[in-house]
């Protein structure tokens, strides 16, 4: 029944995550996989004879009451740093429970009365491996988390020597590794190995810049998924084997996903220090005399006489949470009988999604978000493309195969369309931190404000219009 248990679990997970690859499905998808998670949890408690409904009832009100405050509460903006920390608990949990376990094992404390496990090969690799990738993944986490909240500096922290010193604190955590596997009845060198590990954590998050955060959150989670199935090993828990493989493997995906999308390498990301927040460069000789500043009566103007409409949303849109406007500007150009679609780049915004979970906020037909690939050949036949808080993604710098950091990375082509009307409150550089030709282009207009408030001045001058 335990095993058929753990079965129906895995398969809800597998089914959830399948939900997850399109955003029609994806919310049916997120609540499959948390009944996967409630059946997994039901079936250890039932195993193990855990049957204190006092005791339950109680973890689950606190667990449950933590997540819906923070989910609740959490800006959209901040949630890279938010699964930062998740996978970080995820990473300690790992840490503890194989620790508690070689207590038990060993007989030590109260933990001897209890657990079935033995001590052999394949349980003391486990729990080293639980040790030192959950104690990295933890560190790990915490300092990028500290990055995306401002706490810790966003530059990477360079030094002299580091390489030796990341290569030195690793060769010591594999041989601790290696003592507790051989001399498990010495559980001091355990909470060594934890010790040495997260200072590793520490260490190879550290010399990353801010820019390159969400990719190390995204590897961050492949290494929890790691851990907990390490850590299912540890306790023979087939459930827990197949859930962090599952998110080890998807973790890995999707930060192969965003090194693709930014022409990044996961080893330029790691160890090539570039990535760091930049100085804004100074866009003057760009913007001389050559920017022209429009307002949203002249823009209502514009969009009367077209028959095509791109929307190109970025960061900006998030910060200013103009989505609403958004999707009602989208309804009065369609009852004019203008074609609106949304050019949706896989890095706008600060996390992957970013702008597809906004837009469906607003229930916007997801027929009408296309991807950068889908969209790039029809800006040539579009009348106007309207670019509210993106920067970086529509940068034709990126164009040139080097000399930027966004030198190379593919970006979406509405410098094609007849007229650019790019929203965004100056000049100011993107994440980047580079100035942008297109808002100095012939065929491109400024309409300088705050997203939320350009677009809705631009709804009443479209009405009125
Ligand atoms: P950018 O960061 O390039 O630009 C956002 C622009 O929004 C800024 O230039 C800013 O200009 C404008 N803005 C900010 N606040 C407002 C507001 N209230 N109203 C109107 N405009 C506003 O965003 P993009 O989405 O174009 O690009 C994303 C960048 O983030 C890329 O460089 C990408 O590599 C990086 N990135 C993305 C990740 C992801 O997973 N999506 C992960 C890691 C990095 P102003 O101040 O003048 O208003």
């Amino acid at each position: 029944m335990v095993e058929l248990g753990y079965l129906l679990a895995a398969i809800l997970f597998i089914v959830g995550l399948k939900g997850l690859t399109h955003p029609r499905s994806a919310v049916r998808g997120n609540l499959i996989g948390s009944m996967g998670m409630l059946v997994a949890v039901v079936t250890v408690l039932l195993a193990q004879e855990i049957l204190n409904p006092g005791l339950i009832v109680a973890g689950v009100a606190l667990g449950s009451a933590i997540g819906a405050v923070l989910a609740l509460t959490i800006k959209m903006t901040a949630m890279p740093q938010l699964v930062g920390l998740y996978n970080g608990f995820g990473g300690i949990a790992s840490v503890l429970v194989a620790g508690a376990v070689l207590y038990q094992v060993l007989g030590i404390g109260a933990a001897a009365a209890v657990g079935t496990t033995t001590a052999d090969l394949q349980m003391l690799v486990a729990t080293s491996a639980s040790g030192l990738i959950g104690a990295v993944t933890f560190f790990g986490s915490l300092v990028a988390f500290g990055k995306l909240q401002g706490i810790v500096t966003e530059k990477p922290v360079r030094y002299r020597g580091e390489q030796i010193v990341k290569v030195l604190v690793t060769l010591v955590s594999l041989a601790l590794a290696v003592m507790v596997v051989r001399t498990p009845d010495q559980i001091e060198y355990y909470w060594a190995l934890a010790g040495v590990a997260s200072l590793l954590g520490i260490l190879l998050v550290i010399p990353i810049g801010g820019a390159d955060m969400p990719i190390v959150v995204a590897l961050l989670n492949s290494y929890s998924g790691l851990a907990a199935a390490a850590t299912g090993f540890v306790l023979t828990n087939t459930v827990l084997i197949i859930a962090g493989s599952l998110v080890g493997a998807s973790g890995i995906i999707l930060t192969n996903i965003m090194c693709k999308a930014m022409n990044r390498s996961l080893a330029n990301v790691l160890f090539g220090g570039v990535g760091a927040v930049q100085e804004s460069a100074g866009g003057d000789d760009i913007y001389e005399g050559r920017v022209k500043s429009t307002s949203a009566e002249e823009v209502a103007m514009i969009l009367k006489s077209a028959r095509s409409v791109v929307i190109v949303p970025g960061y900006g849109m998030a910060v200013a949470r103009a989505q609403t406007p958004v999707r009602i500007l989208t309804e009065a150009l369609e009852a004019d009988d203008v074609t609106v679609n949304f050019g949706i780049h896989p890095v706008a915004g600060r996390m992957p999604g970013h702008m597809n979970v906004l837009l469906a906020e607003e229930n916007i037909s997801y027929d009408k978000l296309r991807e950068m690939d889908q969209i790039n050949p029809e800006f040539a036949n579009t009348d106007v493309a309207i670019v509210l808080g993106a920067n970086d993604v529509v940068n034709p710098v990126a164009r040139e195969s080097s000399g930027s950091p966004i030198s190379g990375m593919p970006i979406l082509d509405v410098d094609k369309a007849r007229t650019v009307v790019v929203i965004k409150r100056s000049l100011s550089p993107g994440f980047a931190g580079i100035p942008n030709p297109l808002f100095a282009a012939d065929n491109t207009l400024m309409l300088f404000g705050d997203g939320k408030k350009v677009m809705d001045d631009l709804v009443s001058a479209y009405r009125d219009a």
